[in-house]
């Protein structure tokens, strides 16, 4: 069983790396962000499209719902990839509860990198594929090279929302690390994509 938790900030390419290691090691990974877009019109859509498009956290209560629902999933019983969650402690707290962590693998980037990574981020609505218009692009514009779908800008990748993300992030989410000082490593993410994907690797072994 391993349980690992993915942390960084918005645009560290923590979900690029989060999907690639659960593919290694045939294990779901579970983003609370892909979560959260990937629920069915309704009040529920509502209430967190308003947080989300604003670049507010969704309250911790709604989040630990539907991460436990989630993780009892039988394809989480040989472990999981957990990416976007927890984002403050009380998340981390409630997550004790829930399921046993065995490693935290951070990745830094600076607050500038971010800025500009985020600023020229395309994805897929359909298979989650994540593309940087600039160091990422993909083969045909605007086209997913993986279902042909058309991409999309987040709604939430806006100047005023990354902003404000990013001061959340290093608030409320960097200090998680501290309580998973012991089972923790950190990546520095300015470096190619598969060059960062086997430090993770390594240290997951
Ligand atoms: P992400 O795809 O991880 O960048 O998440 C997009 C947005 O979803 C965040 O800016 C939050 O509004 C919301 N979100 C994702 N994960 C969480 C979480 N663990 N707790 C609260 N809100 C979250």
């Amino acid at each position: 069983m391993t349980n690992i938790i993915f942390i960084g900030p918005q645009g560290s390419g923590k979900g690029t790396q989060a999907k690639i290691l659960a593919e290694k090691l045939n294990i779901p990974h579970i983003s609370t962000g892909d979560l959260f877009r990937g629920l069915t019109k309704g009040p529920l859509k509502e209430e967190v499209d308003a947080n989300i498009n604003q670049g507010k956290l969704v309250p911790d209560e709604l989040t630990v719902k539907i991460l436990k629902q989630r993780i009892s999933n039988p394809d989480c019983k040989k472990g999981f990839i957990l990416d976007g969650f927890p984002r403050n402690l009380d998340q981390a707290k409630l997550l004790d509860n829930i399921a046993k962590i065995d490693k935290v693998i951070e990745i830094n980037i600076s607050d500038k990198l971010a800025i500009e990574r985020i600023s020229s981020r395309i994805s897929c609505k359909k298979c989650g594929a994540v593309y940087n218009t600039i160091t990422n692009p993909p083969n045909k514009e605007n086209i997913c090279d993986q279902c042909q779908n058309e991409l999309y800008r987040r709604a939430d990748d806006n100047p005023e929302a990354i902003k404000k993300r990013l001061e959340t992030y290093h608030k409320e989410t960097k200090p998680i690390l501290k309580k998973y000082q012991s089972i923790l490593d950190s990546i520095d993410g300015n470096q190619e994509i598969n060059k960062i994907a086997e430090q993770i690797l390594e240290k997951t072994r």
